[in-house]
């Protein structure tokens, strides 16, 4: 057997066969257990966008290579620090300005990465999700199903509220899900927060209009924002936070 290495043809021909397997195996979604980096992704040509499977590709080993969780995480460390060494320094002011953060919720609070994957990093609005392998699953009927995940930011908010301070949702979702998020938002353990979550209305303005007008009316209420955290530029531009903190979210994004 070990005779015909040597001999050229027949290893070139090894060779070809091993580029034809990488090229032609069936795409397998890498899981935690399963999750490497694709060698096989398509190079972007010269003057080309990138290949979008092979995009698709790196999102995943972002996520499931556990690089996700540590740049997050990050982000998260900062806004505790901030908020751990503000919150003082507000009560020492005594304008009678009562500290507040306001959290984003879906990748920021939440991770709707069953969707996500569901969906192949489509956006699919209408329409069942059964989870079952190889169906698409419509947001709508995913986010009433209360079954997203909580994210690191939960260690900010508990930490949050163990210096009372008060904890605002703000959500581009639709006011129609106002009772199947906050259930999801128990469900994944966070309690205690401030108002009912803040969803916006159908059909008003621009999402960035919208979550600067809500901050607004928090801030009139007397409170101080210190920390705005969010997935999205537009969960964060706007003002009235003293300072904003933007987790990663490679994997879609609202204008
Ligand atoms: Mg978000």
């Amino acid at each position: 057997v070990l005779s015909f290495w040597p001999n050229m043809p027949h290893k070139t021909a090894c060779w070809g066969a091993l580029f034809l397997a990488l090229v032609f195996c069936p795409r397998v979604h890498a899981t935690d257990s399963d999750c490497a980096p694709k060698t096989n992704e398509p190079l972007a040509e010269i003057g080309q966008p990138p290949n979008l499977g092979g995009l698709k590709d790196q999102l995943r080993y972002y996520k499931c290579s556990g690089a996700y969780d540590r740049d997050f995480s990050q982000v998260i460390d900062q806004a505790i620090s901030y908020v751990v060494k503000r919150t003082p320094e507000l009560a020492k002011e005594s304008k009678g300005r009562k500290p507040a953060i306001v959290l984003d919720i879906d990748e920021t609070s939440l991770s709707n990465w069953v969707e996500i994957q569901a969906d192949d990093f489509g956006r699919i609005l209408n329409g069942p999700c059964t989870l079952e392998e190889d169906y698409p699953c419509g947001e709508v009927a995913w986010q009433q199903r209360a079954e997203a995940t909580k994210l690191d930011t939960i260690r900010l908010f508990n930490k949050a509220r163990e210096l009372n301070v008060a904890v605002f949702f703000i959500s581009g979702r639709p006011a129609s899900m106002q009772n199947a998020t906050e259930q999801n938002l128990v469900l994944a353990g966070y309690s205690g927060w401030t108002d009912p979550v803040k969803l916006r209305p159908d059909n008003q303005g621009s999402v960035e209009g919208f979550k600067t007008a809500a901050r607004k009316e928090i801030e009139n209420r007397g409170y101080k924002i210190i920390a705005n955290v969010g997935d999205q530029y537009s969960d964060l531009r706007g003002g009235y936070a003293e300072q904003v903190f933007k987790v990663p979210n490679p994997f879609y994004f609202i204008p």
